[in-house]
C-alpha cells in the first residue's frame, strides 16, 4: 500500500498530462490539474470531474501559483512545433517563467519536481543514437529555437535549483510519443498522418521522408515517468524516456496507409527549417536505474491510435 498524495500536474489536461492524471487517480492520490488550454481541450479530462480526487484549475504558469502540494509535475508547454511557434515569446515565458514559478513552488514545499524536457535539447543530434551525456546541435535562433533553447533553459533552471537549494528535482528528455487524447489538429506527425489517412485526405510527407523519429506509445512513457518520480532522490537526471525503435518517416507513412486500409496518397511537401535528420533515444540509463523499458510496438500502439482518431471523427466532435 502507498500514501495518498496530493500531486501538481501542470499542462494536465493535454495529451500527456491527461493520461498521467488518470493514472495517478487510479493509484489512489489526489490531483490538482493546471492549464491554460492553450493546446488542448478541456475535453480530455472532462470525465475524471466527477472524481471527488481531482481538481481542475485554469491558470498560466508563467504566474505565479500558490497551492499545497506533495508532488510536481511540470508538463505545462505545447509541444507540437506548429503549436509552439504560434506564439513563439509565450513558448519561451511557459518554458522559463513556468520553470522558475513551479520550481520556487517546489522549494517553498520542499517536494519532488519533474520536468518535461524533450530531445529537442539535442536539436539536430550530430551523435547517433542520443545518450545523456550529448549537449547537442542546436539552432539558437532559429523556428524551433523557442522550444529547443527555452527547453534547455528550464533544465538549467532546474539543475541550479538542485545544486543551490538541493531540491530533488526529476528531469526526463521524453522522445516522440503518441497516442490517444493526442488533439486532431495537433500537426504532430502520428496525429496528422492518421487523420489524414482516416479521412482519404493526401498524406504529407514533409521533405523526402528519408529524416528518422523513433515513436514511443503513451502507456510505456507514462510508467517511466511515474517509476522516475518514485526513484531514489539522489536519481535527478537527465534521463532518456522513449522507444528506440527507430524508423524513416516515409516508413511511418506507409504503416499507416497499411493499418487503415486507406486510398490516400502520399504527398510531398517542403521541409520545415532545423527539422532534425535523425533520433533515436539510447535508454541504457533508464533501462538500469528504472529497470524500465517500452513494451508496447509501434505497429500495436498505432492500432490503438487509429481506434481512437476513428471513434473522435466518427462523433465529430473534434473535425471543427
Ligand atoms: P500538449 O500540447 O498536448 O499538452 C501541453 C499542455 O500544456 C496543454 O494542455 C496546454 O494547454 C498546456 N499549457 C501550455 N502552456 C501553458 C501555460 N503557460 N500554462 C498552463 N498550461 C499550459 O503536449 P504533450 O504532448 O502532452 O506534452 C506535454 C509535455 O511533454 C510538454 O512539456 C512537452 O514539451 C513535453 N514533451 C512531449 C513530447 C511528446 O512527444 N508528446 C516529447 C517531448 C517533450
Ligand atoms: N512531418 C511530416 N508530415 C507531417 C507532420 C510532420 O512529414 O504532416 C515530419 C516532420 O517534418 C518531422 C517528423 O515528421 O520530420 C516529426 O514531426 P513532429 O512534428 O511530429 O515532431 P518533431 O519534429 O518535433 O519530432
Amino acid at each position: 500500500m502507498h500514501l495518498r498524495k496530493r500531486v501538481l500536474v501542470t499542462g494536465g489536461s493535454g495529451f500527456l498530462g491527461s493520461h498521467l492524471c488518470e493514472r495517478l487517480l487510479g493509484e489512489g492520490h489526489e490531483v490538482l490539474c493546471v492549464d491554460n488550454f492553450f493546446s488542448s481541450a478541456r475535453a480530455n479530462v472532462e470525465q475524471l470531474l466527477d472524481n471527488r480526487r481531482f481538481e481542475l484549475i485554469r491558470h498560466d504558469v508563467t504566474f505565479p501559483l500558490y497551492v499545497e502540494v506533495d508532488e510536481i509535475y511540470n508538463l505545462a508547454c505545447p509541444a507540437s512545433p506548429i503549436h509552439y511557434q504560434h506564439d513563439p515569446v509565450q513558448t519561451i515565458k511557459t518554458c522559463v517563467h513556468g520553470a522558475i514559478n513551479m520550481l520556487g513552488l517546489a522549494k517553498r514545499l520542499h517536494c519532488r519536481i519533474f520536468q518535461a524536457s524533450t530531445s529537442e535539447v539535442y536539436g539536430d543530434p550530430d551523435v547517433h543514437p542520443q545518450t545523456e551525456e550529448y549537449w547537442g546541435h542546436v539552432n539558437p535562433n532559429g523556428i524551433r529555437s523557442c522550444y529547443d533553447e527555452g527547453k534547455r533553459c528550464a533544465e538549467a533552471l532546474f539543475f541550479s535549483y538542485w545544486r543551490q537549494s538541493k531540491l530533488p528535482i526529476k528531469v526526463g528528455r521524453i522522445f516522440n510519443t503518441y497516442g490517444p487524447k493526442m488533439h486532431p489538429n495537433d500537426g504532430r506527425v502520428i496525429s496528422n498522418f492518421i487523420v489524414q489517412a482516416l479521412q482519404g485526405k493526401d498524406i504529407t510527407i514533409y521533405g523526402d521522408g528519408s529524416q528518422t523519429r523513433s515513436f514511443c506509445y503513451v502507456d510505456d512513457l507514462i510508467e517511466c515517468m511515474v517509476s522516475f518520480m518514485a526513484s531514489p532522490e539522489e536519481f535527478v537526471g537527465p534521463m532518456n524516456m522513449g522507444n528506440p525503435g527507430e524508423f524513416t518517416i516515409r516508413e511511418l507513412a506507409e504503416k499507416v496507409v497499411d493499418l487503415t486500409g486507406s486510398r490516400s496518397k502520399i504527398v510531398c511537401e517542403p521541409l520545415p527549417s532545423d527539422d532534425p535528420r535523425q533520433r533515436r533515444p539510447d535508454i541504457s540509463l533508464a533501462k538500469k536505474m528504472l529497470g524500465w523499458e517500452p513494451k508496447i510496438k509501434l505497429e500495436d500502439g498505432l492500432k490503438k491510435t487509429i481506434a481512437y482518431f476513428d471513434s473522435q471523427l466518427k462523433e465529430g466532435s473534434h473535425t471543427a
